[in-house]
């Protein structure tokens, strides 16, 4: 790709990637030794990861947190390197339920309020709250309930807000988007199991959809993985195909879909993973400019840059 300093504002997506959701914490094989890697403070594989998105031209990137530091550490490497990084810090999950490697736990409101107060000293760019667990691929259509109710998800949005930060929300089911659109998230994580409703809702209330269709469609494509999921394959490609069907009536609908990877979850690869993402979604016959376009468009506003920031990039980057 031919990239010269004139790059003009409307084409800028064909040239600058945003990836919308990563895990910087996790790598994609192996978490239990990358994760001690990083604990022990040794920062130089976030350094390479980082290398790799840039010279992807993934200049932005937004993490779903960890409970350990690894995206704020990302995040100040990232700044030297010109990539601009937002991070929760760490997110927020229900005590005893799904959510523990990402984040800390919160028992009531009571909690919620000191964590938060501990959690703004890290100077978080976004709240991150996980509503509900994971796509079951044992059996289909489970994702592990939902943690918080409605007033405990609406409170902890609420106080985000004021403190003008976004809200990134981890939901499957119908119910789970529902609740979260309802109580003012700012961007859906996943979305798995959602129906017309909840799209008719995002498209009205502009809420950003981040389907994450990679670490689904990377155990389908990828021959590696067939042993793993073996008996699980069936349900993998049934959910894959319906969201991917879901993804389509969004576009359709009108819905801003940004382009989150889930990278560091098995099977996706940093920064390769944006790349598959695109690629997954182009399942659904759009165009591959036009996810480029929605990439870089809504991923902007996912991860609320502002305009000194993507001056930044210019500017920091002369390639640009
Ligand atoms: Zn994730």
């Amino acid at each position: 790709m031919v990239i010269s300093r004139t790059t003009p504002q409307n084409s800028l997506h064909r040239v600058i990637f945003v990836d919308s959701h990563v895990h910087i914490s996790l790598n994609g094989k192996n978490p239990r030794d990358w994760r001690r890697l990083l604990a022990e403070g040794n920062y130089e594989p976030i350094v390479k990861i980082l290398s790799l998105y840039k010279s992807k031209n993934i200049m932005m990137l937004r993490d779903g947190g960890d409970n350990f530091g690894a995206s704020l550490a990302a995040r100040e490497i990232a700044g030297r390197m010109g990539i601009i990084y937002k991070t929760p810090g760490w997110a927020i999950y229900k005590k005893g339920r799904y959510g523990s490697f990402l984040g800390k736990p919160v028992a009531d409101i009571a909690d919620f309020k000191s964590m938060f107060c501990e959690l703004l000293k890290a100077k978080p760019d976004h709240l991150k709250v996980i509503l509900t667990g994971i796509v079951d691929f044992r059996s289909y259509g489970q994702f592990g309930g939902i943690s918080f109710s409605y007033e405990e998800l609406y409170y902890m949005i609420q106080q985000a807000k004021e403190k003008e930060l976004p809200v990134m929300v981890h939901a499957n089911s119908s119910a789970a988007v529902k609740m979260a659109i309802e109580a003012g998230a700012d961007t859906i994580e996943h979305g798995y199991f959602i129906t017309d409703e909840e799209l008719q809702m995002m498209a009205e209330r502009d809420v950003i959809w981040v389907p994450t269709l990679s670490p689904l469609g990377n155990i389908l494509e990828n021959r590696d993985f067939r042993y793993r999921y073996q008996n699980q394959i069936q349900i993998i490609k049934k959910v894959f195909n319906e969201h991917l069907a879901t993804v389509k009536k969004a576009i359709e609908l009108g819905v801003k879909i940004a382009i989150g990877s889930d990278s560091g979850s098995f099977g996706v690869y940093h920064s390769r993973g944006f790349f598959d993402e695109v690629r997954h979604i182009k399942k659904c016959g759009i165009s591959e400019n036009q996810i480029f376009k929605m990439a870089f468009e809504n991923g902007l506003k996912a991860l609320n840059i502002k305009p000194s920031e993507l001056k930044s990039i210019h500017q920091n980057n002369k390639e640009f």
